[in-house]
């Protein structure tokens, strides 16, 4: 093959194929290009200008080997540094073990260019002893950590996915009540052994058949998204807010007693009575809702909490018994 396609073309091609990895990578995990990434397009000019001249001008193997190991190393600690900062949800497992693959493969270049400013001047890289011969071997083990680890971080990209749809409610976006199950239990475990008290506030819209009726179920669907975003804006990081039915919300609230719990279920009716739900239907028109609240605490840790769900749903029944739009405890 003449020496423009098996050196120039060629080295220039692996140095676009690492630009293209951290490319790729870059849109995949969303993580911006490094800013030194102007070095990207320096590297590949020196690559180009460095064959042409090494092998037209002054044919120098070392020099050549030089290039590519240098340009190499700057690649793939780039691709490291990218990798280490990629977002969770594709793994850092997967993330981590290909940055290392991509460090140890940089320690070789770093290796080889080092040796190879030091040693006589090679020939044909591949006589040349198992440090030279060896880079097809580490190109290799590249495209496959490369290739193996976009399936590992899209699969562990997919399971996340997959699970959270699994737990959430299609239209509210909150927790669905098999997720609240695996929640509760766990709760109900940590707080037993924390010995701190547990609660949860049960709130149904108040006439919500007449607002469908009137408004239309995709008004009433509307107005189910708002105030699930508004019940997880007012409420804390370790509380989880779940569909329980249709319009019918749960929110576990993890080491707070029931004072704190009735305030904050206080503080949620008062939002919701003051909130003007617009329609998205392009009318000014907005609607005003108002629900009511059980709040119950878990009395013993000896209490399982089917009955503390049954309490709570007792003093629901009761806030709507005795006038509705209020907050009644257990
Ligand atoms: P109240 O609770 O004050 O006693 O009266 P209500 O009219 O709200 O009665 P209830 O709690 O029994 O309401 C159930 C109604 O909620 C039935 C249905 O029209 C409406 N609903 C339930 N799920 C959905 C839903 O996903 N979308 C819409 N738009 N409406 C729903
Ligand atoms: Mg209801
Ligand atoms: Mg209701």
């Amino acid at each position: 093959m003449p020496d423009i396609i098996s050196i120039v073309l060629a080295n220039s091609a692996i140095y676009l194929s690492f630009y293209l990895v951290l490319l790729g990578f870059s849109r995949y995990l969303s993580v911006p290009i490094p800013k030194s990434s102007w070095l990207s397009l320096v590297g590949f000019c020196v690559t180009v200008a460095g064959m042409m001249y090494f092998t037209y001008t002054q044919y120098d193997v070392n020099a050549r080997i030089m290039i590519m190991s240098s340009t190499s190393v700057m690649q793939l600690v780039l691709i490291s540094l990218l990798l280490l900062k990629g977002n969770e949800e594709f793994g850092k497992a997967s993330m981590r073990v290909l940055s290392l693959i991509c460090l140890l493969s940089a320690s070789y270049f770093a290796l080889r260019g080092l040796i190879v400013s030091q040693s006589v001047q090679l020939g044909f890289f591949m006589d040349a002893g198992l440090l030279h011969s060896m880079v097809l071997i580490v190109y290799q083990v590249l495209v496959v950590s490369f290739s193996f680890s976009i399936v590992w971080m899209t699969t562990t990209n997919l399971e996340l996915k997959l699970r959270l749809q699994a737990s959430l409610d299609p239209l509210t976006q909150v927790y669905n009540r098999r997720a609240l199950d695996e929640i509760v239990a766990d709760r109900d475990v940590s707080s037993k052994l924390n010995q701190v008290p547990l609660s949860a506030i049960m709130l149904d819209i108040d006439y919500f058949k007449k607002l469908n009726d009137g408004h239309g179920h995709k008004a009433g669907d509307t107005v189910l998204q708002k105030l699930a975003m508004i019940l997880t804006k007012n409420t804390r990081e370790n509380d989880s807010v779940a569909c329980y039915g249709g319009e019918e919300f749960i929110i576990l609230l993890p080491n707070t007693s029931r004072e704190q719990a009735e305030r904050m279920a206080e503080n949620l009716r008062v939002q919701l009575s003051d909130e003007h739900f617009s329609l998205d239907n392009g009318s000014d028109e907005a609607l005003h809702i108002s629900a009511s609240f059980g709040v119950a605490t878990r009395e013993s840790e000896v209490e399982n909490w089917e009955n503390v769900f049954k309490r709570v749903d007792v003093a629901l029944y009761k806030a709507k018994r005795t006038g509705r739009n209020k907050v009644e405890s257990a």
